[in-house]
């Protein structure tokens, strides 16, 4: 089975559900408060692992109470851990998440531990990179880190998907590795200056991401409409699934977990895009990051 490793955040989602989000000065008593798995890159792994792919995931937590239960999570989910460290005098990553009645959210987020994550871990870490088909990873860690992986991955023929969240300016050293990406629309327009307000401009924004950094494959995801396809010189539009929207958190974790692990298993860039709205839209339908994931029969059971 084709091998999978997620270089990444591991954060605690704190989430309060409120009627609507607190003006400045104003507190608020929520309706309900859950604490969630979460961070983009532990979401991408967990949602790989729940969805069929062989998984490791190379990350930092703190040396708090949190952060094991965070990593027993991951083990729960087949997630293999030996490259997650435990750093001293650190705390595991949180976001403060409002969800309002709406389903819009609101986060702040205190990287704490995933500040870690450097040069050196990742090249102490070096074997789960070398020996995976595939590397994904987002830019919720270091960025001179994720430029050492991606060019270990690229060394070692280890193909290198970037999820580019949240939106950044990035180095040409990190994005002349990448292989695939997937921003959303704000994420694109972040890389390449162009709004993607309709299909033309997400055109532009894919041909500027092929031609100024090499990059073979474009996905701009567009919330509920779907994902821009750029691959081998043909654009389209790809619909995603309809569903009823509660809370969209990991909506695009979820599509990155599901799409690769679909490349993976050596299904066509159709199919695996299909593979991956079906589990994001999914995923959509209940609250939280981890806790929304579907399993792969779910989402297969979606597609039939
Ligand atoms: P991000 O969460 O990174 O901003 P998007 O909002 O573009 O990413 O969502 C990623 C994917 O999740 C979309 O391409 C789509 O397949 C799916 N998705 C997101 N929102 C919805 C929705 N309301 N209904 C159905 N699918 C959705």
């Amino acid at each position: 089975m084709a091998k999978l490793t997620v270089l990444g955040s591991i954060n605690v989602d704190h989430l309060l559900q409120v009627a609507q989000f607190p003006r400045p000065g104003q507190t608020l008593e929520a309706e309900n408060y859950q604490t969630i798995p979460g961070g983009k890159g532990a979401n991408q792994a967990v949602a790989a692992a729940r969805l069929g792919a062989r998984v490791a995931m190379v990350g930092c937590i703190g040396d708090d109470p949190i952060g094991q239960t965070m990593k027993q999570g991951f083990e729960a989910d087949g997630i293999d851990t030996s490259a997650i460290d435990s750093v001293p005098g650190e705390a595991t990553g949180l976001a403060m998440i409002y969800v309002n009645a709406q389903g819009e959210n609101n986060i702040g987020i205190w990287p704490g531990a995933n500040g870690a994550l450097g040069s050196d871990r990742v090249a102490a870490h070096r074997q789960a990179i070398e020996q995976a088909d595939l590397l994904l990873i987002q830019l919720e860690t270091p960025t001179e880190s994720l430029i050492e992986a991606a060019k270990l991955a690229k060394a070692a023929g280890t193909r290198v998907v970037l999820n580019p969240a949240p939106a950044k300016a990035l180095p040409d050293a990190l994005l002349r590795h990448v292989d695939i990406i997937t921003p959303n629309e704000t994420e694109a327009e972040q890389l390449t200056g162009i709004a993607v307000a309709n299909d033309e401009a997400a055109a532009k924004a894919a041909e500027c991401l092929h031609q100024k950094f090499g990059i073979e494959m474009v996905i701009i995801t567009l919330g509920k409409r779907g994902v821009w396809l750029s691959h081998l010189g043909a654009q389209r539009l790809v619909p995603g699934f309809r569903v009823s929207a509660i809370d969209t958190t990991a909506a695009g974790d979820t599509f990155n977990g599901g799409f690769v692990t679909a490349l993976l298993e050596g299904q066509s860039v159709d199919d695996a895009i299909r593979f991956g709205q079906a589990a994001a839209a999914l995923s959509v339908t209940r609250l939280g990051a981890q806790s929304s994931i579907p399993t792969r029969e779910e989402t297969l059971a979606l597609i039939a």
